[in-house]
């Protein structure tokens, strides 16, 4: 059994509490670790560390090439121990281990943020406006916020901190995070590994916790100038109430219904490939998946078909054997919210065209590929998130009514669209509410794209020009060439 300690100025430290909660192996269900349960204290502690680190310490005031430098070592250290990461991400939370290593490895994604925003730390160039006022220069700057809060998720624990930490961190923030209490483990190895990489003290923090004890004061602290939450809409909305009561800048990454739209001249053998990559890899525990399958009326009773003869023959399993493509749920309370949805959504009526729950055995919370069809829009389970392998079906006359459809929920992340004609899938794109679009392909993300949500799926974005955009403020400063001020109340 491993006992964590939480991580301020560059040194491991007991909760004020003494209190500490389990980490469950999702795959056999037996505790493996102790995580602190930090409270108020241990806030303060390290936002007072992240602090210094920004006001006094070198972060705040070291030149942007030097920061990227820096940059650049993180994204080596986590290279060199890709393994080692990996190989906690998957006990803590279930990822599949073939699929977290590599992208830990040199050249791979994960690695790749940071050295990409350590090649933007010097790029973001003030400006001069041109100005009708004489004599006066006024010109722009770009400026940290200070220290900034990282809330995750238990999903990607890793890949989200990642995300997160290289803009915020390039653009000269300092950092406290809090990792979800389902998956905090990950974080406070990944900060060991950084230990490696010469970060001054203080510019890293970690403390772990619950979303109310944890992270709501985390939110609140008045030192704390700018919040990046990932997680569910019900979480968002109430990190976004506590920001609120100081105006604290906030974005968030949150959950989602995506459509996949499959037009009458869609490749039935892409689409439905693609179909069943967009929901079931990951045991369906990524904001994006495609969970709301609509298909052309023409189609529905062939694709149904091929799309329950791909799905059952996914190897659910164990997630640190290489020939498992479906790994367990990544958490106990998941797991059961996960098999009550299914349960009630067959109880609602909804015709089951593949059952899941047959795939859960052992200790661990195995739930398999599970396909329900005739599922109207109106219905919870196509408007709510399961966040599970779990795909609801219906079929579809026009193009004006799937469009209303894939619509019709009050969240906007992504949407898969399938045809061979480009122009028509286009036409569709445009009219689809959501942050990303993916035609004929699903899942791609790159460091270089911004993705984030429309609606209720979140605002802000991560990745790319923008990723770094959000964690910097934008300073206007009026210079007075040829200083003159009359006296305003002369007679
Ligand atoms: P969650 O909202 O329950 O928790 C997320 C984090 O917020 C946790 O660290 C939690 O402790 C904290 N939290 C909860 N309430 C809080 C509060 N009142 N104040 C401060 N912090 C609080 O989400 P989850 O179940 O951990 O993650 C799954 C969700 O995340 C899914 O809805 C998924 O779609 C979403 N997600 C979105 C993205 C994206 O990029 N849009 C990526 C990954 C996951």
């Amino acid at each position: 059994m491993k006992t964590f300690q939480y991580f301020v100025d560059n040194t491991w430290h007991e909760p004020a509490s003494g209190q500490y909660f389990d980490s469950e192996n999702p795959a056999n269900g037996e505790v493996w670790a102790q995580v602190p349960d930090c409270n108020l204290a241990d806030v303060k502690r390290a936002v007072a560390a992240a602090k210094a680190a920004f006001y006094e310490g070198p972060w705040g005031m070291m030149m942007p090439a030097e920061r990227g430098r820096v940059l650049r070592r993180m994204g080596d250290v986590i290279s060199r121990h890709a393994d080692r990461l990996g190989e906690i991400e998957t006990r803590d939370n279930g990822k599949l281990v073939k699929n977290i290593t590599p992208s830990l490895k040199p050249d791979a994604w994960q690695v790749d943020s940071f050295h990409y925003y350590a090649g933007m730390c010097d790029k973001f160039e003030g400006r001069l406006l041109p100005s009708e006022v004489p004599d006066m220069h006024n010109y722009l700057k770009w400026e940290p916020f200070g220290v900034c809060a990282l809330i995750l998720p238990w999903n990607s624990p890793i890949g989200t901190l990642i995300w997160k930490l290289a803009p915020c961190l390039a653009a000269g923030n300092t950092v406290v995070i809090k990792p979800s209490e389902q998956a905090s483990c990950s974080s406070f190895e990944l900060m060991e590994v950084l230990l490696e990489a010469g970060l001054p003290p203080g510019v890293l923090n970690v403390v772990s916790g619950f979303g109310a004890t944890t992270g709501e004061p985390l939110i609140d602290h008045a030192d704390v100038r700018m919040v990046s939450f990932t997680g569910g809409t019900a979480g968002g909305r109430a990190a976004a109430t506590v920001a609120a009561r100081q105006v604290k800048p906030i974005i968030m990454e949150l959950g989602g219904k995506s459509p996949q739209i499959v037009l009458p001249d869609a490749d039935l053998e892409l689409a439905v490939n693609g179909v069943a990559a967009g929901i079931f890899p990951a045991t369906g525990q990524s904001c994006i998946s495609g969970s709301r399958l609509l298909v052309h009326r023409s189609l529905i009773g062939e694709f149904s078909e091929r799309l329950v003869e791909v799905a059952s023959k996914a190897r659910v399993g164990d997630p640190t054997d290489p020939a498992t493509q479906i790994g367990p749920i990544a958490n106990r309370p998941h797991y059961d919210s996960v098999l009550a949805r299914i349960t009630a959504a067959e109880k609602a009526g909804h015709q089951l065209l593949l059952d899941g729950r047959s795939a859960c055995r052992g200790q661990g919370y195995y739930i398999g590929p599970t396909i329900f069809a005739n599922v109207p829009n109106a219905a919870d389970l196509a408007q709510n998130e399961t966040f599970g392998p779990v795909v609801s079906t219906e079929a579809w006359d026009h193009e004006e009514e799937v469009i209303r459809i894939a619509n019709d929920t009050p969240y906007g992340l992504a949407a898969g669209i399938w045809s061979r004609d480009v122009t028509r899938a286009m036409r569709v794109a445009d009219r689809i509410e959501a942050g990303t679009i993916y035609i004929n392909n699903y899942f791609n993300a790159a460091t270089q794209s911004p993705v984030g949500g429309f609606k209720q799926s979140g605002y802000g974005r991560e990745n790319g020009f923008e990723g770094m955009r959000c964690y910097l403020q934008t300073k206007s400063v009026w210079l007075a060439t040829k200083p003159t001020q009359p006296d305003p109340f002369a007679a």
